[in-house]
């Protein structure tokens, strides 16, 4: 047993090795390289994909997971080689439903669409996009009816982002959602907004990435194991436990910007750089659903980085690096900076209108996939939701439907809603942490982080894939995912802040 073992883990590094080379690769595309590299950079990309996939298909590793799953039962469900197998085979299965060369086809064509998107977008030309569109969402349905047996097509899709849930428990959930947070989002931008013009004088570039580096460093992002550069739309990506990267924007005349979107993607960073190293190499080192690791940068971003204790402590500091903050009380920084308004924009929205954007998104993906909802459509679709949902009008569609990356460097389906199970799990793992530590909040205002770092890396980031989403909700904090505990924390926070 032990030999196939070793065999089978062998095989699962060499799949490792040539999936983080290619994410490697993506790095390099979303950084530094040159327009000019694009063509080239799509086929090697391509070739990584269909090597890789072509080895997890191998039926070599399908006899092996054969040959183990006896071994596999005669061992409690969380020890590690059960867990590798399991999962293992997991991806195993799925993997085998799709063709090798439709995951290159899938990969070339990412490539040259988030090419025309980093085009199109500033260009406000959506025309530019709509056939690669088209063709992503052909691609997509492909993908999902490599699945037969689905109730909803985009289950499929749902399933490889946040596995275990599906299109109709997505929307239940989400309906539960709207109908909680609708009167929150009324109550409060009924009442004057607050006033964020602090926020928005010069803060030079050099400043706020420093500022940034040494708040995440504080949070317990490891430095001597990841790094951060700049990107147009940040994202976290790992090459290793031990490497791993994040990035950022900056923008002189917001300072919210890239001192948030850095919290936040160190916080998906911390989560990788705490899987436990044993597991290295194989499918259980990462993070386990988009879901739970949006959770993660979510906690870090929110939950902590806008609380009034962390900036009790981070703030004198920032005032030191931007004298013009000097006449700047804490009290109108800190509602600055948890200014809710109905805004046009995803990633700049504040934490209690952002599941609106989700809920939209999420709602198109079923609609394009169902199709219900043309590709051509969708510029008009996306004014007239925004409008019925916001009371706002994007100018044009560079602030509409051209926003996110996602749909054009990515798939059609399973995209979204893991941003909105995050800020559901956030809250709900963060009054796990705060039962166990009621500590936690206290700490921070001596900018004491350690607490809450260690009690997420010893329940959530150890155990990388091991646990499913909803097996590790409910190991964690005992339920089901649930809305309540989002609900109380925002309820708590806002009625402070605005009486609602
Ligand atoms: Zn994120």
């Amino acid at each position: 047993m032990e030999q196939k073992l070793q065999e089978l883990k062998q095989r699962l590094q060499e799949i490792y090795d040539l999936d983080h080379i290619g994410m490697l690769l993506g790095w390099d595309q979303s950084t530094y390289m040159p327009p000019g590299g694009a063509a080239a950079r799509g086929r090697q990309m391509a070739m990584l994909a269909q090597m890789s996939q072509e080895k997890i298909i191998d039926p070599a590793v399908g006899k092996l997971l054969d040959d183990l799953q006896k071994y596999a039962e005669s061992l409690p469900y969380d020890s590690d080689d059960a867990s590798l197998i399991r999962v293992t085979r997991r991806d195993y299965e799925r993997a085998t439903k799709v063709p090798p060369e439709f995951v290159a086809r899938l990969s070339a064509h990412q490539a040259a669409s988030y090419q025309a998107w980093t085009q199109a977008r500033p260009a406000d030309d959506f025309a530019k996009v709509r056939p690669h569109l088209e063709k992503t969402l052909e691609l997509s349905r492909e993908f999902a009816n490599y699945f037969p047996g689905y109730a909803h097509i985009a289950d499929p899709l749902i399933d490889m982002a946040d596995y275990g849930m599906k299109a109709a428990s997505v929307r239940a959930l989400f309906a539960q959602l709207r109908e909680n947070l609708v009167p929150i989002v009324q109550a409060i931008t009924s009442q004057p907004a607050a006033d964020d013009a602090c926020l928005k004088q010069t803060f030079p570039e050099e400043g706020q990435i420093a500022f940034s580096c040494q708040v995440v460093k504080r949070l317990g992002f490891d430095y001597e194991r990841g790094r951060d550069d700049k990107t147009h739309h940040p994202f976290t990506t790992s090459f290793s436990v031990n490497d791993v990267r994040i990035t950022t924007r900056v923008q002189e005349n917001d300072l919210g910007d890239c001192l948030f979107s850095m919290i936040h993607e160190a916080g998906h960073a911390m989560y990788e750089q705490g899987v436990n190293p044993a597991y290295e190499g194989t499918p259980l080192a990462s993070g386990t659903s988009a879901g739970v690791h949006e959770s993660q940068s979510r906690t870090w971003e929110n939950l902590v980085g806008r609380s009034r204790g962390f900036w009790e402590y981070f703030y004198p500091d920032l005032q030191k690096t931007f004298p013009h903050l000097k006449n700047v009380s804490l009290e109108t920084f800190y509602r600055a900076i948890n200014k809710v308004q109905r805004s046009l924009i995803r990633t700049d929205a504040d934490e209690v209108t952002y599941n609106l954007h989700v809920m939209l998104r999420f709602d198109f993906e079923l609609q394009m996939l169902e199709g219900t909802l043309a590709v051509k459509d969708l510029p008009a679709a996306w004014h007239e939701r925004f409008e019925a949902d916001f009371g706002l009008r994007a100018p044009d569609d560079k602030d509409g439907c051209l926003q996110d990356v996602h749909w054009f460097g990515g798939i059609v389906g399973g995209m979204f809603q893991g941003y909105t199970l995050g800020n559901l799990l956030g809250a709900q793992f963060y009054a796990a942490a705060l039962e166990a530590h009621p500590e936690i909040p206290a700490e921070m205002k001596q900018g004491k982080f350690d607490r809450l770092h260690t009690w997420l890396k010893e329940n959530i980031y150890t155990h990388g894939r091991k646990y499913t989403a909803p097996e590790l909700v409910k190991r964690v904090t005992g339920s089901e995912i649930a809305i309540q505990p989002y609900i109380a924390y925002l309820r708590a926070k806002y009625d402070e802040l605005y009486k609602i």
